[in-house]
């Protein structure tokens, strides 16, 4: 487990976080003048000011004392839904887990809010999944004397081989429940420093998840394997599905690299198009946090039709379709499955 510096560490703690190339790729994409507009920008300087004075503000005021709504269990905050749901498994009744992004959250360019400072500030651990996943959290945690944990540390990464983020680390690493497998070990590591009391419950119910794990990972290579040899070609709004696609042996076929530059330019739509043309594509799809008017386009040039919305970056609402991680996986690859094998979906 790391712990995030005291206040006035700067360059150093970041490097903690493993995140070297945070300020270079925010610039980067500032740069990007097709993507948003100036007073966006602008809008986004002004919030980082505020951030960091809020952060600033926070130091000193303790942390530790489950004081983020936990009652008296230790309190977990994790950086988006996914983690949260993985980490209540993990956890069972011995901590109190919640996510700082809410569902349906974009959570790529998050903006954290006065209250997720409040709350973190008061947080006992917080888990981030790293790969730069969370371009928003090393300035969040800068200022913040809470230890916190990578959660996909260990795990056997694939690299962006498009655009811009071209050999980056894809960070979507929880769309193999194999590697979630090592999430649970991570968690449970994590949560026995916290709460070394509780270390054979953890490790019991990271144990008994990580069986869940498996199954719902024999199923999806079981469901997927059945599509036929010329309709096995997964064409997704975002590049986010590089390690189920890997899993199950899909081409993956993506309009942009990460959502944190969602704004499809033409070029990439060409290219999706001229793709689905050429290998006749029966089914394209969009996931759940983003506009899928990009995509819309795609089906209105080719004969494919929209399969339908994949969820990836966030949970639903607990009433929704996949209010949990192995919801999230079986619902995935049912849609993708019957659209792609001609069924309606
Ligand atoms: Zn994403």
């Amino acid at each position: 487990m790391r712990r995030a510096s005291h206040c006035g560490a700067g360059s150093a703690s970041r490097r903690m976080f493993g995140m070297p190339n945070f300020p270079f790729r925010r610039a980067k994409v500032a740069a990007r003048t097709f993507a948003r507009t100036s007073a966006a920008f602008r809008a986004a300087g002004a919030s980082a000011v505020v951030l960091l004075s809020l952060t600033l503000a926070a130091c000193g005021s303790g942390s530790g004392g489950g004081a983020a709504g936990g009652g008296d269990k230790p309190v977990v905050l994790t950086t988006f839904t996914v983690l949260a749901d993985v980490a209540r498994n993990v956890a069972g009744d011995k901590l109190t887990v919640e996510s700082i992004t809410k569902a349906g959250a974009e959570i790529h360019g998050y903006e954290p809010t006065p209250g997720d400072i409040r709350k973190a500030s008061k947080a006992d651990l917080i888990l981030d999944n790293g790969l730069n996943l969370e371009a928003w959290f090393a300035q969040f945690v800068e200022g913040l004397d809470v230890p916190h944990a990578v959660v996909s540390d260990g795990v056997e990464v694939m690299s962006i081989s498009e655009d811009s983020y071209q050999g980056k680390p894809n960070p979507h690493a929880w769309m193999s429940p194999v590697n979630v497998q090592i999430y649970v070990d991570n968690m449970v590591k994590a949560f026995s420093e916290l709460d070394p009391d509780n270390a054979a419950a953890f490790k019991a119910n990271g144990d008994a998840y990580k069986a869940e794990l498996q199954a719902v990972q024999d199923e999806l290579k079981t469901s997927l394997a059945g599509l036929p040899e010329n309709q096995r070609a997964l064409v997704t709004c975002e590049g986010a599905f590089s390690y189920l696609a890997r899993d199950a042996g899909l081409k993956e076929v993506y309009i942009w690299a990460v959502n944190a530059e969602q704004q499809a330019t033409p070029q990439q739509i060409t290219r999706a198009i001229e793709y689905v043309k050429a290998n006749q594509v029966p089914a394209v799809f969009c996931e759940s946090t983003v506009s899928d008017a990009p995509m819309q386009q795609v089906v209105g040039a080719t004969g494919a039709k929209f399969g339908g919305v994949l969820y990836v970056d966030s949970l639903s609402e607990a009433d929704g379709p996949v209010p949990t991680y192995l919801d999230l996986i079986r619902h995935d690859a049912d849609l993708i499955t019957k659209a792609l094998a001609g069924a309606k979906p």
